[in-house]
């Protein structure tokens, strides 16, 4: 377990323009960070030990606050660089608010230290059937919106397209990877909705899917472009983080938002000025022991535990949300199968090698 966070997710607020039905946030927090702070948190997240970190901006739409998120980022980077620190930004957008001069300040950053997502779900139809503008009217398109910000910017194949797959659209998907792979985008995050009960039907349409995905990747249109199966939702990478929410305060990690506000404060670990990495520790140890209890300890023993770790974010979420947690584990256990195997097939040309990626992209600047 990484005892020292080498991550931090900063949610600078919980409102959002969009309302899309799937969000794990729950925001019922109306805080919104101020410059001061982001600085304060970023001081206190550069003085813990390790001189490689990331900063990401992943749990909220950044640039509905340009401003600060212009000063951020490059406070982040000076600071970073006068103490020697090894910085990645990434910042995940819907694109609605990826305006002109939101598009000049991100083309001029260094691609080999700064990821752009874009959270797009494939053609008009598959998006907008579960992003919605937040109090739009029902014919209102957020793909419309999002996709004309996009192609106006030069640096579409450095973009990380983040794409959701919902039970509904999973026997879209292939054709949903053609059409954003069609855009111009040199990479894709598929990210199955594994807060939802899939049924049976489902997972077998998302696995021979997934099938037709890989191969359009390993010797089809794609080859070459990246494609990531496994995101932050398997893996051990929640012991590395720590979440700024937008409150000001320190938190365990990115997977409280789904909590209500009120009842998150079992998971808070201090402030700018005071960041608690004991307690950390010791609410990553109780967490971990519930999620062992609760699920018979059955992980320990599974061919695909280097992958999954410990589904600590799914034990609070069935637990928040009061759900039948055998059915649940039993749900993300087959799901996670599916991505784990499929994962497998995916040739090593078409996994990013982001050093080398960013120094080709900084060859090519003119856009
Ligand atoms: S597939 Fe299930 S049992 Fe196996 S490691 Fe993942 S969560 Fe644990």
């Amino acid at each position: 377990m990484d005892k020292i966070p080498s991550q931090m997710d900063i949610c600078f607020s919980e409102k959002c323009n969009l309302d899309c039905d799937y969000c794990f946030v729950n925001k019922t927090s109306t805080d919104v960070l101020d410059f001061p702070t982001v600085k304060a948190a970023v001081d206190a997240f550069f003085a813990l030990e390790g001189k490689s970190k990331t900063i990401t901006f992943t749990t909220s739409e950044p640039f509905l606050y340009p401003d600060l998120f212009r000063d951020s980022v490059t406070y982040i980077f000076g600071t970073g660089e006068e103490l020697g620190i090894d910085i990645r930004i990434v910042a995940t957008t819907n694109g609605a608010r990826f305006d002109a001069r939101m598009r000049e300040f991100v083309v001029a950053l260094d691609p080999a230290k700064f990821t752009l997502n874009f959270s797009l779900d494939g053609n008009r139809k598959s998006h907008d059937a579960h992003r919605k503008f937040r109090g739009g009217k029902k014919t209102d398109s957020t793909f419309d919106t999002a996709i004309a910000n996009f192609a106006a910017y030069p640096r579409r194949d450095l973009v990380r397209v983040i794409t959701t797959i919902t039970p509904s659209e999973a026997g879209l998907l292939s054709e949903n990877v053609d059409f954003i792979m069609s855009q111009g985008f040199g990479n894709i995050d598929l990210f199955p909705q594994m807060f939802a009960i899939w049924g049976e039907e489902e997972r077998n349409t998302l696995d021979r899917e997934l099938k037709k995905v890989v191969r359009n990747f390993n010797d089809g249109p794609w080859a070459g472009r990246n494609l990531r199966l496994l995101n932050r939702l398997w893996g051990d990478t929640h012991y590395a983080k720590i979440l700024l929410g937008s409150d000001g305060k320190f938190y365990l990690f990115e997977w409280v938002l789904p909590l209500q506000y009120e009842d998150r404060h079992a998971y808070e670990i201090g402030s700018p000025h005071d960041l608690n990495v004991g307690k950390r520790n010791a609410l990553f140890a109780f967490l971990f022991g519930k999620t062992a209890a609760k699920n018979g300890g059955v992980c320990a023993s599974c061919e695909f535990r280097p992958f999954c770790a410990d589904p600590i974010p799914m034990y609070m979420w069935a637990t928040h949300r009061k759900m039948d947690f055998d059915a649940y584990f039993a749900n993300f256990c087959r799901m996670s199968a599916i991505m784990i195997r499929n994962s497998g097939t995916v040739e090593r040309k078409n996994v990013l090698d982001v050093e080398k990626w960013g120094k080709a992209a900084k060859g090519n600047t003119a856009g």
